[in-house]
Parts: C-alpha cells; sequence; structure tokens
C-alpha cells in the first residue's frame, strides 16, 4: 500500500471536507469551492467528488491539494497532520502501522455506525410526534384529547430542537448526546408499544 492509498483509505472525502470548513449538507452535497455558487453542486461521495458546475473532480488527496494550493505529497503530509494519523510519509508501512490504521478504521465505522443510527432515532421521535399532532387532535373543541395528542403538545417542539441540534452538532458534541439519544429510542419504543 502507497502513502497515498492509506490516507485515502483512511479519511473518506465527506469527513476531510467538513474538516476544512465546508458544510457539507443532506446526501453529501455542498457549495463547490472551486467556483462561485449559491446553490450546491458538488457531489462528495466516500472515495470521490464531482462538481456538476465546473466539472471539478478528484480524490481526498486533490481534494486538500486544490483547496490549498499545496503538490500531492504536501496534501498527504497535511492530512497526515490534521487528522493525527500518525503516518509515516517517508517510508512504506510496516506491520505494527498496518495495524493501528485498521483499528483507526473500525473506530471510525462504529462511530459511523452509530452517528447513522442516531440519525434514526431522533427522525422516528420526530415523525411520531408529528402523526400524534395531526393524527389525534380533537375534532371538537370539547373532546377529550387524546393522550397522545397531548404528548405531542409537549414533546413536539423538543423533537425539532434535537433533531436539528444533532445534525449541526460536530462529532464531540453529538457524542456527548448518547445518553439523550438512547433515552429517546427506548421513549419512541414504548410510546409505540402503548
Ligand atoms: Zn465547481
Amino acid at each position: 500500500m502507497t502513502i497515498f492509498e492509506e490516507v485515502k483509505e483512511i479519511v473518506d472525502v465527506p469527513t476531510a471536507a467538513r474538516h476544512y470548513g465546508i458544510e457539507v449538507r443532506r446526501s453529501n452535497i455542498c457549495l463547490c469551492p472551486f467556483h462561485n455558487e449559491k446553490t450546491p453542486s458538488m457531489k462528495l461521495y466516500k472515495r470521490n467528488y464531482y462538481c456538476f458546475g465546473c466539472q471539478a473532480h478528484g480524490d481526498v488527496i486533490s481534494l486538500v491539494q486544490n483547496l490549498f494550493g499545496l503538490t500531492p505529497i504536501e496534501a498527504v503530509r497535511q492530512i497526515n497532520n490534521d487528522f493525527g494519523l500518525f503516518l509515516n510519509v517517508d517510508k512504506p508501512p510496516d506491520r505494527a502501522d498496518i495495524q493501528r490504521i485498521n483499528r483507526q478504521k473500525q473506530k471510525r465505522e462504529a462511530y459511523q455506525q452509530w452517528e447513522n443510527h442516531a440519525y434514526k432515532v431522533l427522525n422516528d421521535y420526530l415523525w411520531l410526534m408529528r402523526d400524534y399532532a395531526e393524527i389525534y387532535v380533537p375534532q371538537n373543541p370539547d373532546d377529550i384529547p387524546d393522550s397522545r395528542f397531548v404528548y405531542s403538545q409537549h414533546h413536539l417542539s423538543y423533537a425539532e430542537y434535537i433533531a436539528d441540534e444533532f445534525l449541526l452538532a460536530n462529532k464531540e458534541t453529538k457524542l456527548s448526546m448518547r445518553e439523550e439519544i438512547e433515552h429517546i429510542e427506548q421513549e419512541t419504543e414504548r410510546l409505540k408499544r402503548s
């Protein structure tokens, strides 16, 4: 494995883009940093990016190269430093390096899985609250409101708030919300059963 392949293996394009201040939206779309635009036309894939406006494209190394005007090896050094990869840019990786790289990769993937799950939990909860608010709305002013409607009135704003909060948070803040999200997951299951 060359140092270039290693870097591409460890750091995916959306992660790097976020790290360098590009605001990545849902479905991994963003404003192209290489031409002026108001509507995002750059699509980020795990290993590549492509701009439908100016046709800029490449991998994580060329992204960093072009963002900072670097040569390929300088971009590798930059990523190595900024992501704390501790790769030895000047010698091929030995077995210990490869083990460490794999561990880092597993950690990243485990985090990514948890993050996806957390998005789903918050989204489920939000939609449950929206459903309750809509389906169980009292038909007449004199009706005793359904308990699910009452619940939604107390929790809909919270559900919207926390979903937004999570979406905009950085990794550290997301992780600090872990317990709250577990609680929401249990609560959603309880509500769905009742
Ligand atoms: Zn572009």
